[in-house]
């Protein structure tokens, strides 16, 4: 089976990766498994060359064809903060899941509601030799005040879907991955990854 390396050490990205790629006839590889620690300085200026700066890292130091998410929540009542940011907002240093979502509340607090926002996602696929592929998945929702739900990572409990009236961490893992923005980015790789790793 072809090999697959998942390029990023967070474990709630990690598992939503394995579970958007399970039956593709990929052997799936994390860095953990391979005894691999990169840090990545996240320093682009777009999701774009976030996502290939970790994308190629992995790929060149193990040899097998990688995949990378660069991800964010953009607030438009914020100029779109965190966006870029989304991992490190915070007033904190080694700052939680939950102390970004605070963080984020309180800057919000007098803003005017609806609070619309959107995740953007930008999935690259690098080869050990140096070639890198793009594709991106946004999802549109409204920040909400109050936490809702157990389910995912990061800022879910307060993402609202409207049409659903739940929030991405009270769907269930197969629902958050049809509709989110990393499922859609990652459903436009498939063809990508299948021509990719049947090439190499
Ligand atoms: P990065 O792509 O490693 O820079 O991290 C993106 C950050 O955006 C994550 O650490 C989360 O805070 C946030 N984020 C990205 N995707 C999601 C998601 O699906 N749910 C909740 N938060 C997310």
């Amino acid at each position: 089976m072809n090999k697959l390396l998942i390029a990023t050490n967070n474990k709630g990205k990690v598992k939503e990766l394995q579970e958007l790629l399970e039956n593709e006839n990929i052997e799936l590889i994390t860095p953990a498994q391979i005894n691999l620690t990169l840090d990545v300085l996240e320093n682009g200026s777009t999701y774009a060359e976030n996502a290939a700066k970790k994308a190629l890292a992995f790929a060149q130091a193990s040899g097998l064809i990688s995949i990378a998410d660069d991800s964010g929540l953009e607030v438009d009542a914020l100029d779109g903060a965190p966006g870029l940011y989304s991992a490190r907002y915070s007033s904190k240093p080694n700052a939680t899941d939950a102390d970004r979502r605070s963080f984020l509340l309180e800057n919000l607090r007098d803003k005017p509601q609806p609070w619309t926002a959107r995740f953007r996602a930008t999935i690259a696929i690098a080869t050990p030799s140096g070639s890198i592929q793009y594709t991106e998945g946004i999802c549109e929702g409204l920040i909400i005040s109050e936490e809702r739900g157990t389910g995912g990572f990061g800022y879910d409990p307060i993402f609202l879907f409207p049409e659903f009236g739940m929030t991405m961490a009270e769907l269930d893992s197969n629902e958050k991955n049809r509709l989110s923005h990393r499922g859609q980015a990652v459903l436009k790789a498939k063809s990508i990854l299948l021509t990719d790793l049947t090439q190499n």
